[in-house]
């Protein structure tokens, strides 16, 4: 398996990566103020006294942040700091009137923890591979600068100033743009099961600043630039390969990689430098003499453990293991919450409805989800939240099938209708009488007269051509259309034909 490499005119690179995630966490209420955090309310109207740094406001930490942060700790096996502190980081800039940050250098509330990538060969990731998380701090988000309402002035909407973010710090562990793009959409997918981030990168919900070295395969890490605040899969995966090339130029020109903070532009694609990177001793951190040290009850740790939900690794085990899916079905099942979801309700419903065994009713719920459902969301631009047809009643289409009261082609029918109509698949096959026949005589005689319409294949089939069974069974099922039992039609093809 080749791993990625950047063939420069010296020979190949290789490329290191680490990446800093930002999460703004899912709560009603700010980090250290009771205002609201729903995304796109009117500026500046979310804004408590403490937001906007009035003097003599004091910081509460909100319980409700620190809970969904140390979740998300433990869903990535971490190690969670049962002591912690917060410190200022401080600098001017016009979206934080406090002029400083209230942040974690010294003691994050999560230590180390990791997080599996998956093998996926056509990305040139050749094994599982655990990526390596170095913290988690909590800290606060900053407002926005809006450069484009006025000709001549800048506005500033304070809403999104004192939001929780987690800073999520990955070890520099990965080695291609497919890793770095892997590990996001696993974080992501992580974050949105635990339910502490909706990893909405358009939203700015969830964005990533990219550290990129290159380096010789086998010497030491190079010197990195940090990309900042880079909002979608793609673009990360976009600065990074840009990044590499650039930096692989640069030394093979003569040049040399200086630390820098660099900004990605995508419409180009390319990073263009912004500042030279500034060390934790310009900020001048120190801890927050408003702010006691955060110190967390055993209890509280475990109600945050016993809160969480089965996790996407965890899942996907016990869809291959427990219900005999396919590991590739397994993996796509659980890659989102929300699917994996979907499928639950679908299967529970089956399988309370159907004789068959969990594992039966699992598999054919699945592959209906993944070619039937999937495909007509597709058509349709919707997705399963807006599904027009719900688990419950992919769940009774599903057992009409496997009770045989209708066939899997004219159950591909009743979908349309009920994608349209939104009825119910029984009521369906009532009132279009679709419903297979067992009906032995009717089928008896289409077989008979398909069998002496066709003489000449009768005899190319009792001269050895067994392929033509297909066709009779074609040809017999077209004159039912389509609601003869399937099995009943092999019978009596193979004793006409005997
Ligand atoms: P700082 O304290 O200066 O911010 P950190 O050690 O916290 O630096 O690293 C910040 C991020 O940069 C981490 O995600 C880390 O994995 C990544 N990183 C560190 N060194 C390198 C390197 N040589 N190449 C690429 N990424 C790196
Ligand atoms: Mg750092």
């Amino acid at each position: 398996m080749s791993s990625y490499r950047i063939q420069g005119a010296t020979g190949e690179w290789e490329v290191v990566i680490g990446l800093e995630v930002h999460a703004q966490v899912v709560s009603q209420a700010k980090l250290f103020s009771g205002a609201a955090t729903a995304f796109g309310a009117e500026p500046n109207t979310q804004v408590s006294l403490v937001d906007a740094a009035m003097p003599g406001m004091l910081p509460v930490p909100n319980r409700e942040c620190i809970r969904q942060a140390v979740r998300t700790g433990l869903a990535i096996n971490a190690q969670i700091n049962k002591w912690s502190r917060f410190d200022r980081k401080n600098y001017f800039y016009a979206d934080l009137p406090q002029g400083y940050q209230i942040s974690q250098l010294y003691h994050p509330l999560v230590g180390e923890g990791e997080l599996v990538i998956e093998a996926d060969e056509k990305a040139g990731i050749a094994a599982d591979k655990a990526i390596g998380i170095e913290r988690i701090h909590v800290e606060q988000d900053a407002g926005k600068l809006m450069h484009d309402q006025h000709p001549t002035r800048s506005y500033v909407d304070l809403n999104r100033s004192g939001v929780a973010l987690m800073e999520i710090v990955s070890r520099p562990d990965m080695r291609s743009p497919a890793e770095a793009g892997a590990y996001l959409r696993k974080l992501r997918a992580i974050l949105r099961y635990v339910g502490s981030c909706d990893g909405n990168m358009e939203e700015g919900s969830m964005r990533a600043d990219v550290n990129v070295s290159v380096r010789k395969p086998g010497d030491e890490f190079g010197t990195r630039t940090e990309t900042k605040n880079v909002n979608s899969v793609r673009f990360v995966m976009q600065a990074i390969e840009y990044e590499a090339q650039r930096q692989v130029d640069v030394i093979e020109g003569g040049g040399r990689i200086v630390q820098e903070t660099r900004l990605f532009n995508p419409d180009t694609g390319t990073t263009r430098s912004m500042r030279s990177k500034e060390d934790a001793h310009d900020y001048r951190y120190f801890p927050d003499p408003d702010l006691l040290p955060l110190v967390l009850e055993d209890s509280f740790i475990e109600d945050c453990l016993h809160s969480l939900p089965e996790l996407p690794d965890a899942k996907r085990k016990r869809y291959v293991e427990g219900l005999g899916l396919s590991d590739y079905n397994a993996r796509v099942l659980t890659a989102e919450a929300e699917t994996a979801r979907w499928f639950e309700a679908l299967l529970a419903e089956g399988a309370r409805i159907q004789k068959k065994s969990e594992g039966e009713v699992a598999k054919a719920s699945a592959n209906w989800l993944l070619s039937e459902l999937y495909g007509a969301l597709n058509r349709l631009g919707k997705t399963l939240e807006d599904s027009p047809v719900n688990p419950e009643r992919g769940a009774e289409l599903l057992a009409l099938v496997a009770d045989g009261t209708i066939s899997g082609s004219i159950a591909k029918q009743v979908f349309e209708i009920m994608l349209e109509s939104g009825d119910a698949p029984a009521k369906i096959v009532e009132d279009k009488g679709l419903k297979q026949t067992t009906d032995t005589g009717a089928i008896e005689a289409a077989v008979a007269k398909i069998l002496s319409d066709n003489a000449d294949k009768v005899e190319q089939y009792k001269g050895g051509k067994d392929a033509l069974f297909g066709f009779f069974v074609g040809q017999t099922m077209k004159a039912m259309q389509g609601k003869a039992n399937p099995q009943i039609v092999n019978e009596l093809l193979k004793k006409a034909l005997g």
